[in-house]
């Protein structure tokens, strides 16, 4: 291992690299620039560890429980349980310590839960670094960088780590994650000043930071944690947060709630007292019975609950897009799915499978055709790479410059061929290959003395060789009409239609132009890019994705557009569009046509075109508003550097995991694990159960709650008094009130936002973002549900207690008899409604009845807790309950039983959207 390199904790002996000359830099860092070798690396990396910062998580577990407990209506609950305490209830006060206790250990756990879940998520797209190693490039990963490792950096990159950049070509590098700027900075090779600010140490680049245009390569100079970034450790603190537009219409329903039936506990606390009063009732005792009735009233139907059944069902559906390879970024995403009308989407990878194949030549002395091999972004060949018969010297000289204009390279692993690079330039290095020409000995024959990158704005690269025979020859290659452009010679109505004729057939076509080079400097700028010779074309095929062509269907069927945009040619676009079903007719429009447009001709233009071609990315940002101003949620994929714009303004930005650049995935909502579009249609389709689910949590939750205030309500309103002790004759004890709310809510409520989708999720149109949370539906199902409640468990009640006197039972027994089988009527009807709330719009028996265990979990439970309450002394001393017989059981379960007819009936009157 090399002495000379920096060790972490003598951090004076580190160089001043930004002010030492590249070469100086690269010796002090012990590297060359034909990078390190494997050996060296792997020591290392193992003496200076991974190149990883650590990673804070968000708030610590103290701090979420504090939150939790830090809410009004805790305090208020609090409060509540030391009045009852100080008025000498302790068992109700007690109860309602326990209910508090609870509720807020669930929601402290599930949020917990959910924010490391959410966390874990942004380990699942690997980040990968090219550097030069063994003498060729490789990817690898950004932990396994080690200094002195040369990485190359290009537009759209992260730089993995601090760097002293050896070479650049026109490298800008926007540095806000370091110093705030955001305006890009120049990056140059020349030393700086040994005190210049880290803002202006324009010869080194910083990991972290992002790279917005040109290229560079940079001998790593510090790694991890003793990088700048990782000097400031508070810049990685990525607090997942958890609020999205549905929690925040939630939380405002919940506080609405929560205030009316404050009010509505200060009325029944007055009526009830009034009434006690009037009995003959001390004043004191009248007050103090009927502010126990009051918490146990707010305790019980404030749905304390919500909150967390919110963040699971969240939770839940980020974890299922996960598996789903759809990772949220943002959480907001996770709902605004759901609502997904219009999906824009990139061809190259996304819906086509980015396997290239080159399968034609046309030189301007004619055509050729050659067999096709396929092969992955880094995957395999499919077929050995098969020879050509000699070809033309046209061919030939067509593909090699092809291939010395590309940066792809192929080698040999375990017995295959991999490729490294662009698959496009991989599909040229392929057919040279084939063609005989040997690509690696080209490359040392004809060395490359500068390039113009690729850059999807520009549409073509351009490369400067050395001719073995001395001199130098500029080579380029591109879209057919730019380097027609920049080309003498030529009979451009040939040339098109011979393009027009290879992508009718579906193919991606490049053309390649060589110009020989006589200028005494050895660098190449775009203007220089002029009178070429054209060599000829290439026509390569793309095929769709199976899977993303059924995908389409699905989104077709789900009421959703989808819209292919793409930089390929309109003529590849268009036959592509019509083999994933996008279109039945011919029309496609070209990113030029839409330049003409006005704002309402684009909208025009959005509106009835699935197609666009040649697209830059100013027009996907002119393409997202005009669908916005139609009122689609639209959710746009993008992978350049230059598609951030585009992706934050759509209502969900899609990055690929695997070929997007850094600055695409940090403007995305959602990253693609594997750059397909089949995962965008599943992600939606998780979207759209997580709504549901919460729509059915709050179907389930508010009728209970409001089913609770009315048996209350009812009784201290209409009541009589009991004719022996002379109190208010309740069907329920506020401790009994306090068990429904306790048990009821963890078992039952949660279980729902684990319930399936429903079999027509993708066959309803997408849900109407301005529908409110509260829809109708909901409304009508609330009152429906609780007055069937209120009227179950009053109705039991009145009879049972009525029934018991008459008999000639006890009054206290007949009370408590009578009370015990109010609150299994409210259980079973729970019970059986909970059973109604797994679907919206289907029958239970239509989705299946064991389709989700949870469900059985939850009623599982909660039936052996009411066994508990109902016959264990224990709980029969806290509760004031009474055993009770079968009869009585089976009387309590039939009237818990009618919500079943009676919301099948209101599901096939009308389905709820
Ligand atoms: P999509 O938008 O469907 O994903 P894309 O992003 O691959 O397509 P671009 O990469 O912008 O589209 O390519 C646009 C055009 O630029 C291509 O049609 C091709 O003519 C040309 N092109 C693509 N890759 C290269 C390359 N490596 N070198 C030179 N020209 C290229």
């Amino acid at each position: 291992m090399n002495a000379r390199m920096q060790t972490p904790d003598r951090r004076e002996a580190t160089p001043p690299w930004h002010a030492l000359p590249a070469a100086r830099a690269l010796e002090l860092a012990d590297a060359t620039l034909a990078g390190l070798s494997g050996e060296e690396a792997t020591q290392r990396l193992a003496a200076h560890g991974p190149n990883v910062l650590p990673r804070q998580g968000g708030d610590g577990p103290l701090l979420l429980l504090w939150r939790q407990i830090n809410s009004p209506l805790v305090w208020v609950l609090l409060g509540s349980a030391g009045l009852a305490i100080g008025l000498g209830k302790v068992t109700d006060g007690a109860v309602v310590l326990a209910v508090v206790v609870l509720n807020t250990l669930i929601g402290f756990v599930q949020e917990f839960r959910a924010g490391r879940a959410i966390e874990a998520l942004s380990s699942m797209v690997p980040e990968q670094a090219m550097v030069l190693r063994d003498g060729r490039q490789q990817t690898v990963p950004v932990a396994e960088l080690v200094p002195g490792d040369l990485v190359m950096l290009a537009s759209g990159d992260r730089v993995p780590a601090d760097g002293r950049l050896v070479a650049v070509k026109n490298l800008q590098v926007e540095e806000a994650a370091l110093t705030g700027e955001s305006v890009p900075v120049q990056k140059t090779l020349a030393p700086v000043a040994g005190d210049a600010a880290l803002g202006d140490r324009t010869s080194l680049v910083f990991g972290g930071t992002l790279v917005t245009y040109g290229t560079g390569t940079a001998v790593v100079v510090a790694t991890g944690q003793r990088s700048e970034l990782g000097r400031i450790s508070t810049l990685l603190k990525e607090a997942a947060s958890l609020a999205t537009p549905l929690t925040r219409a939630l939380a405002t329903i919940a506080s609405y709630i929560t205030i009316g039936i404050l009010v509505l506990t200060a009325v029944i606390f007055a009526v009830g007292a009034v009434r006690l009063i009037g009995q003959g009732i001390p004043l004191f005792d009248a007050l103090r019975e009927m502010a126990i009735f009051a918490i146990a009233l707010a305790v019980g139907a404030i749905p304390e609950g919500l909150p967390a059944i919110v963040t699971i069902a969240l939770a839940i559906g980020v974890q299922r897009m996960a598996g789903r390879r759809a990772i949220i970024r943002k959480l907001p995403a996770a709902e605004t799915l759901g609502s997904t009308s219009v999906i824009c989407s990139d061809k190259t990878g996304t819906l086509t499978r980015n396997e290239m194949t080159a399968v034609a030549v046309w030189t301007p002395s004619g055509a050729v055709e050659i067999g096709g091999v396929g092969y992955a972004p880094q995957g395999a060949f499919r077929r050995g790479t098969e020879t050509l018969a000699a070809p033309p010297a046209a061919v030939a000289e067509l593909l090699r410059a092809a291939a010395l204009c590309s940066d792809a390279s192929l080698h040999q692993a375990d017995g295959a061929w991999h490729i490294a690079g662009d698959p496009t330039e991989a599909a040229l290095v392929v057919a040279a290959e084939k063609a005989g020409l040997g690509v690696e000995a080209l490359r040392r024959e004809w060395p490359r003395r500068d390039a113009i990158p690729f850059e999807s704005e520009n549409q073509f690269m351009a490369t400067l060789h050395d001719r073995p025979g001395g001199g130098a020859q500029l080579l380029a290659k591109g879209a057919p009409e730019v380097l027609a452009r920049r080309a003498v010679g030529i009979d451009e109505a040939l040339l098109l239609a011979e393009v027009e004729r290879l992508a009718t057939a579906g193919m991606r076509v490049l053309a390649v132009a060589s110009r020989d080079w006589s200028a005494p400097h050895g660098e190449v700028q775009l203007a220089d890019v002029t009178a070429l010779r054209l060599l000829g074309l290439v026509g390569m095929i793309d095929p769709p994705r199976p899977e993303a062509i059924e995908a389409v269907q699905r989104c077709h069927a789900a009421g959703i557009t989808v819209k292919m945009i793409t930089g390929d040619h309109a003529a590849t676009a268009r036959a592509i569009g019509q083999q994933l079903g996008l279109v039945t007719d011919q029309k496609a429009l070209s990113g030029r046509d839409l330049e003409g447009l006005d704002d309402d001709g684009m909208r025009a233009a959005a509106a009835s075109t699935n197609v666009f071609a040649r697209v830059a990315p100013e027009h996907k940002l002119r393409l997202v508003k005009a669908l916005q101003a139609d009122g689609h949620i639209v959710a746009m994929t993008g992978d350049g550097v230059n598609d951030a714009p585009a992706l934050k303004q759509s209502n969900i930005g899609i990055a690929m995991g695997i070929t997007g650049s850094a600055v695409s995935k940090e403007a995305a909502d959602i990253v693609l694990a594997d750059d397909n579009f089949a995962s965008i249609a599943a992600a939606v389709e998780e979207g759209r159960r997580v709504y549901d689910n919460l729509i059915k949590s709050l179907a389930f939750v508010l009728p209970t709650n409001l089913g609770l205030a009315g048996i209350l309500m009812c009784a201290v309103f209409f009541f009589p008094f009991d004719a022996v002790t002379g109190q208010l004759l309740l069907p329920m004890a506020p401790t009994q009130l306090l068990w429904i709310n306790l048990v009821g809510a963890v078992t039952l409520a949660l279980p729902l936002a684990f319930e399936a989708r429903e079999p027509d999720t993708m066959r309803r149109p997408p849900r109407d973002p301005q529908a409110p949370v509260l829809s109708r539906f909901v409304i009508v199902r609330t009152i429906v549900a609780a007055a069937l409640m209120t009227a179950g468990a009053i109705g039991v009640f009145l009879w049972e207690h009525a029934r018991e006197i008459a008999a000639g039972g006890a009054p206290q027994l007949a009370l408590r008899e009578a009370q015990t089988m109010a609150v299994c009527t409210v259980i079973a009807f729970q019970i059986f409604y909970l059973l109604n709330c797994r679907s919206l719009r289907d029958s239970l028996l239509n989705i299946g009845l064991f389709s989700n265990p949870a469900v059985f979990v939850g009623i599982g439970s909660l039936l052996l807790l009411q066994a508990l309450f109902v016959y264990a002394p224990f709980m029969q001393a806290v509760f004031g309950t009474a055993p009770l017989g079968v009869r009585d059981l089976l009387v309590a379960v039939a009237a818990g039983a009618v919500i079943l007819p009676v919301i099948a009936i209101e599901k096939r009157l009308g389905a709820p959207h």
